[in-house]
């Protein structure tokens, strides 16, 4: 087996024996690696240099599956350790949300570009102490996107309708055209009822769609956002110059929605509960901004 290496991300790290350490690790790929640091709790250790905590970036250097389907960890240097956003309040929360979604995203020798990057993303954004729950939120999206499993939250996962733009003061875009087939009047009404969110169908459902809906369409109905709601988490899963966490001031309530939101998602793209859920759902509404201090 030919030795590999490439920088990483920590996930998880599990103490094996009285001097060794398993660990799960998201390479550059994109793929999650699973291994052993043989004799790195034993110190010094030649060939490990820094520590080896969650989210520690550096570059590993491994035989790939050497040790009973782990592979062998040769050297680790790390380049980026979390300290410091791990010592801030709710820090070591937001590192060990990233970790687990990350491990649960990623598969052993199945490359995914994009995931790293997500994270990589994210990770700065704690570091330069951004907002944990938008950070954590965004970073969810975007690494199912990379999967290409992201919820759609820009047409109706029922009929295709997009919401026509309107004028926006705030971002000065121009109404996008109407696409083919789109008839101004139906899609302007969907949108100004209700919209609802559901995981399972895998996006957002617009308001026609979702009053005509027949009462036994599967159990997961969904739940109601508001507009606020849908449009706090479009401009933070925006690519642009000025979207992402720039625009991410939700109000209170709308964090609130967005909270279940996440859960929502999580639920369904793992299937089991995470650890760092309610942690991860805590951060988003500890985003919002309460509707009178604005
Ligand atoms: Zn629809």
């Amino acid at each position: 087996m030919p030795i590999i290496k490439t920088d990483a991300y920590i996930l998880r790290l599990t103490p094996y024996s009285n001097t060794s350490m398993a660990f799960s690790a998201l390479s550059s790929n994109g793929a999650l690696v699973r291994a052993l640091a043989r004799g790195i709790r034993r110190c010094p250790r030649k060939g490990f240099e820094g520590s080896l905590d969650l989210l520690s970036r550096g570059e590993i250097v491994y035989y790939p599956r050497a040790h009973g389907g782990l592979a062998l960890l040769k050297e680790w240097a790390e380049d980026e350790h979390q300290g410091e956003v791990g010592g801030r309040e709710g820090g070591l929360e937001a590192l060990s949300c990233l970790a687990e979604m990350a491990e649960n995203l990623a598969a052993e020798e199945q490359p995914c570009p994009g995931l790293f990057e997500a994270l990589e993303e994210a990770v700065r954004g704690l570091r330069g102490g951004g907002p944990a729950g938008g950070i954590i939120l965004r970073f969810l999206f975007k690494g199912l996107a990379a999967f290409g499993e992201g919820p759609e939250i820009w047409r109706c996962v029922r009929c295709g309708r997009r919401q026509p733009e309107e004028p926006s003061v705030a971002s000065g875009t121009a109404p996008r055209p109407l696409g083919r087939g789109e008839r101004p009047g139906i899609g302007a009404a969907a949108w100004r009822r209700p919209v609802r969110f559901s995981a399972g169908e895998g996006g957002i459902i617009c308001g026609i769609c979702a009053a005509a809906e027949a009462p036994a369409h599967g159990s997961d109905r969904g739940f109601d956002i508001g507009r606020g709601t849908l449009e706090a988490l479009r401009g933070l899963l925006s690519d642009s110059p000025s979207g992402g966490l720039v625009l991410w001031r939700p109000l209170r309530p709308h964090a609130q929605q967005l909270a279940r939101l996440l859960t929502a998602v999580a639920r369904h793209a793992f299937g089991a509960e995470l650890r760092t859920l309610a942690a991860a759902r805590g951060a988003v509404v500890a985003d919002g901004i309460e509707p009178d201090a604005c």
